[in-house]
């Protein structure tokens, strides 16, 4: 089944996607930006996010630790060899592992409205010792952040699953992005937090709440292997 989930972003608080490298900005934590310097959300930050909230929500609803894979240790992630066979779990099904391609594409996540000036702002920090609950006097940082005024955010994750198991997994995905409120760094405080809005098409139909709680029902009610080559 093809599978189009349209997704809306509005953040409630500022937000920030780490480059991870010093950018031309006047600051040491710049955040990712598009060839207009538009801050964008990547695809992979996204991704790695709903992934994590996927993985909880298979546990418990399955009320079983070991539903899924425990990554990124590689002695506990998928592929594991079961009779002389190697097994998938439902989140490698749905995201990939080392060894298997995801499903699904994730895009990057741009600006609804054409915005000409970068909202964003330069924030200073302090890194705490987290062990002696003490600033660092050494380690002051400047870290830009988005100011979310207006400013939606669109991007789809799109894809194509097997027609036994698509309905379960893609209400998994969908309950996912339900549970997830945060995006980017700095979380603990108070940065990147959201409302998502989601529609999903599956072969160019709309899904309402019903086909979606029945795909989370036959989950629950072992009408979906776990696990699977
Ligand atoms: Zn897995």
């Amino acid at each position: 089944m093809l599978v189009d989930i349209d997704l809306r972003i509005t953040f409630l608080t500022p937000f920030t996607v780490g480059t991870g490298a010093m950018g031309e900005t006047q600051t040491n934590k710049p955040t990712i930006k598009d060839a207009l310097q538009r801050p964008i959300i990547p695809g992979s930050a996204l991704k790695g996010r709903l992934r994590h909230t996927c993985e909880r929500l298979a546990r418990s609803l399955l009320n079983d630790d070991d539903a899924v894979c425990h990554a990124p240790n590689p002695a506990t992630t998928c592929p594991l060899e079961t009779q002389g066979q190697d097994q998938y779990c439902l989140v490698c099904r749905l995201f990939g592992s080392p060894r298997r391609p995801s499903s699904l594409r994730f895009t990057d996540l741009h600006w609804l409205e054409p915005v000409t000036a970068a909202p964003t702002l330069i924030r200073s920090g302090v890194s705490i010792n987290r062990r002696r609950r003490v600033a660092e006097p050494q380690r002051l940082y400047d870290l830009e952040v988005v100011d979310p005024l207006d400013v939606v955010y669109r991007g789809h994750i799109t894809g194509h699953l097997n027609e036994d198991e698509g309905q379960a997994l893609i209400a998994l995905l969908l309950g996912g992005l339900h549970s997830l409120t945060t995006l980017g760094g700095g979380r603990g405080s108070g940065l990147g937090r959201c409302a998502i809005q989601s529609q999903a098409r599956i072969d160019r139909r709309l899904v309402d709440e019903a086909w979606r709680r029945d795909g989370l029902l036959r989950l629950q009610n072992g009408g979906v292997n776990l696990w699977r080559s």
